[in-house]
């Protein structure tokens, strides 16, 4: 294997290989990807053209499919397989807004995964506004029935995306606690950071016993607007007519697409890496996530090129992690039981540059820990110190003790463009999308190759994504 790889090495950089010890294999390996990584950039592009759009279960989500399926056998990966699965499928219909007392006026917004559909002429209901989940929790019933309840916030941008946690709140609990209340609606403040009439949908779900009910996002400016016609309404009810039109269309078919660069050592185990397939169906999902998808099978792609790998490295390129997550559940049922699975790693959070480090290996693999660090300091990656808890489709690995790293992305800009008609390839830098790239193969050419054992810890739950 060594041989293969100085091979590699003596052919693409003559003048150092012969000089260069084990050890700088990944940094060369990394050096080549931040100089020169076109393949991601290609796959984002190629993805984001060649399919679009793709919603789980719907059909242009079976077409990035097969896209992935051809693109990672023509690269030379292995075992390229899909690992199917059923879910239901909610589509999105018509979406419109319009006060109509006192100030008489149309509102943008966009429907909430999961939302029921008003009546095909609309449902018209006095709009009662909320500044948070805690203070709708709070309001007595009789306050809320049979009206549209809006919750308004200010999520302002972080590097580290974590007002996504807190500012997520209303889309995710909001539209229970509303319907249990026995509110008619909800519109929420879009979970997003930019100035632009886009509506930030994303995922909810209605909790045990609670009736479906229309829930959508209103765009920041329409959020701000509806906020201020309530100030100025006075005593004045301030009325809403809401149309939403979307339709549960019933089961159907979602799935993984597995690629693999064989290791030379099978009792060494697997490295999962990944990232997720399926889109929203209002952008083209560049950023989330066929930049996540680009950047880690690129990464793989590197290492397979420098030769066999000790370790197995896998590529899961998950289904439906949008609308609940049902292809991170799927490979690990199907996979877990083998045992083998050492590490894993998932790229959801843009296409910008990773600025931080996190790990959570097991002490005997501190070492470890501190090569991997010292070889993305050169790429502006500092050492966190929170527990690695991989992406949303991976958690279940971390939960099980499975070593993990988090290769933190930066998310100032990132909430401007989620889950809206903006998630587009011209939000995404090449530049940086190659920095991930390297950081990633540095990671993979250390961790593939690396002696003995790879173990984790089980870390404390953290929000989800
Ligand atoms: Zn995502
Ligand atoms: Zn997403």
């Amino acid at each position: 294997m060594k041989k293969t790889l100085l091979l590699a090495f003596a052919l693409a950089v003559p003048a150092l290989a012969a000089a260069q010890p084990a050890a700088d294999q990944a940094a060369l390996l990394r050096d080549q990807a931040m100089r020169g990584d076109t393949l991601a950039w290609e796959l984002v592009e190629g993805l984001t053209t060649e399919v679009g759009p793709r919603q789980a279960g719907t059909e242009a989500e079976a077409r990035a499919r097969e896209w992935a399926v051809r693109r990672l056998t023509a690269l030379g990966f292995s075992n390229v397989h899909v690992e199917p699965f059923e879910m239901p499928v909610w589509m999105r219909g018509i979406e419109r807004a319009e006060i109509v007392a006192p100030f008489p006026q149309p509102l943008v917004l966009t429907a909430l995964g999961n939302s029921a559909a008003t009546p095909a002429s609309g449902l018209e209901a006095e709009v009662i506004g909320f500044q948070s989940v805690d203070e709708l929790r709070a309001a007595p019933d009789a306050a809320v029935r049979g009206k549209i309840v809006f919750i308004n916030h200010a999520m302002a941008p972080t590097q580290d995306g974590s007002g996504y946690g807190q500012f997520g709140a209303p889309r995710r609990q909001g539209p229970t606690l509303a319907s249990r209340k026995g509110a008619a609606a909800i519109v929420v403040r879009s979970i997003g950071t930019d100035y632009h009439r886009n509506g930030h949908t994303g995922v909810q779900s209605f909790g045990e016993g609670a009736r479906p009910i229309p829930a959508a996002a209103l765009t920041v400016p329409d959020a701000e607007q509806l906020q201020r016609i309530l100030n100025r309404a006075g005593e004045r009810p301030v009325r809403m007519r809401l149309t939403l039109t979307p339709r549960n269309i019933g089961r159907r078919q979602s799935g993984n697409v597995v690629a693999e660069v064989p290791g030379t050592d099978p009792a060494a185990g697997v490295i999962i890496v990944g990232g997720h397939l399926d889109s929203w169906d209002l952008g083209t999902g560049a950023i989330d996530n066929a930049a996540g998808v680009a950047i880690t099978t690129a990464a793989a792609h590197r290492i397979m090129q420098a030769g066999r790998p000790r370790r197995t490295i896998r590529v899961v390129l998950f289904g439906a992690e949008e609308v609940g997550g049902g292809g991170g559940p799927t490979h690990f049922r199907l996979n877990n039981p083998a045992g083998n699975v050492v590490m894993v790693g998932e790229s959801d959070f843009g296409a910008d540059r990773v600025w931080r480090v996190d790990f959570n290996f097991a002490q005997g693999n501190a070492a470890l820990a501190d090569r991997i660090a010292a070889l993305l300091a050169p790429l502006g990656i500092v050492r966190g110190q929170n527990p690695a808890g991989a992406g949303a489709d991976l958690s279940q690995w971390v939960r099980a003790g499975t070593a993990a790293i988090d290769l933190n992305q930066d998310g100032t800009r990132y909430f401007d463009y989620h889950h809206t008609p903006d998630d587009t390839l011209d939000k995404v830098d090449p530049a940086q999308l190659r920095q991930n790239v390297a950081a990633w193969t540095a990671v993979l050419a250390v961790l593939a190759n690396a002696p003995g054992r790879i173990e984790g810890i089980t870390p404390a739950p953290r929000p989800a994504r």
